[in-house]
């Protein structure tokens, strides 16, 4: 598939954060790529909560992210906007997908995918297509999957590069709205970037793998293609991502200004040394003349690393 130009030639970025725990350093260097990308490139940059699924988040998570974000500085463009508020446009965009003959309902659990690609000898992670050839009949107790085509998705990431990703071996035909009834986060992200005409997607590479899903969407919805750009994420001690799974504490405000500069020193933008005694602003300003992303390492890795230019 060819990738097509954005609809509006404004760059307008996002960071859309879930609601599942406070923000750590991790979610914060994403935070930070991605705004300086948008305010580099005289763009908006919006703010989008993530509370999607009910049961994962954490009370009063999105208020203490919105309030971090603020006392680090950002300034998003616009009113916070809150997936659990959109739910009809993702309706909209399933009944779309489902009227053109895209859709199944699914009544598969898990444990039936499983011993299914086990008995079998098939990829785990693949839905073995049980019921790609029922209709969709039940709404509100049935899984609907999206089927997708035997093709392969090809697009240029701006740091990570050519990725070109076969739906039928890598992808599968993947949940758009679950059995429970909450809309899955591929099409609610899609529905979203589209509707709030986000030019440029930039996050973090663990997202790489959800990108072709997406850019699939796009198809079939007949979106724009944004921009896709993934920044390398933060590892712990044991390489594994930072986050809320892996225990990732809390970025505290009184340490905005030193957190700032080592998200930036992880960005590979080579903070002066002047700027460990700097106010916020100061970083900003800095940061934003300052801005280059042929410095970004593509890798992720522990911030220790990072110092010592890994
Ligand atoms: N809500 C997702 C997260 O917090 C990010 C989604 C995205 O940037 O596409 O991991």
């Amino acid at each position: 598939m060819n990738s097509s130009s954005p609809a509006s030639k404004l760059y307008r970025g996002r960071f859309a954060p879930s609601p599942t725990g406070p923000l750590h350093f991790g979610s914060l260097v994403a935070a930070v790529g991605s705004y300086l990308q948008a305010r580099s490139s005289n763009g908006e940059w919006l703010l989008r909560i993530e509370d999607l699924d009910p049961p994962r988040e954490q009370k009063g998570a999105a208020e203490h992210i919105i309030k971090t974000l603020d006392s680090y500085g950002f300034e998003w463009d616009g009113a916070v906007s809150y997936q659990s508020q959109r739910h009809e446009l993702y309706q909209n965009a399933l009944e779309q997908l489902i009227d053109n003959g895209h859709c199944f309902s699914c009544r598969c659990s898990r444990k039936k995918i499983h011993q299914h690609t086990e008995e079998l000898g098939l990829n785990p992670h693949i839905y073995p297509g049980i019921c790609r050839d029922n209709a969709v009949t039940d709404l509100t107790t049935d899984a609907i999957r999206v089927k997708v085509l035997n093709q392969h998705i090809h697009f240029d990431d701006l740091l990570q590069r050519e990725q070109r990703v076969g739906l039928v071996d890598e992808v599968g035909d993947f949940i758009l709205k679950r059995a429970d009834g909450l809309y899955a986060y591929q099409l609610a992200v899609t529905v979203d970037d589209a509707e709030q005409k986000i030019s440029e997607v930039v996050r973090g590479i663990d997202l790489l793998s959800s990108t072709p899903h997406q850019y699939y969407l796009q198809e079939l919805l007949s979106y724009p293609h944004p921009n896709y750009f993934h920044l390398p994420v933060v590892n712990n001690q044991q390489g594994e991502k930072l986050s809320k799974q892996t225990y990732a504490k809390a970025i505290e405000v009184d340490d905005a200004s030193k957190n700032l500069v080592q998200a930036l020193l992880f960005l590979g933008q080579a903070p002066e040394a002047a700027l460990a005694g700097a106010t916020v602003q100061e970083i900003w300003c800095w940061a934003l003349e300052n801005w280059r992303t042929g410095a970004i390492p593509p890798h992720s890795r522990t911030m220790i690393e990072s110092a010592n230019g890994q």
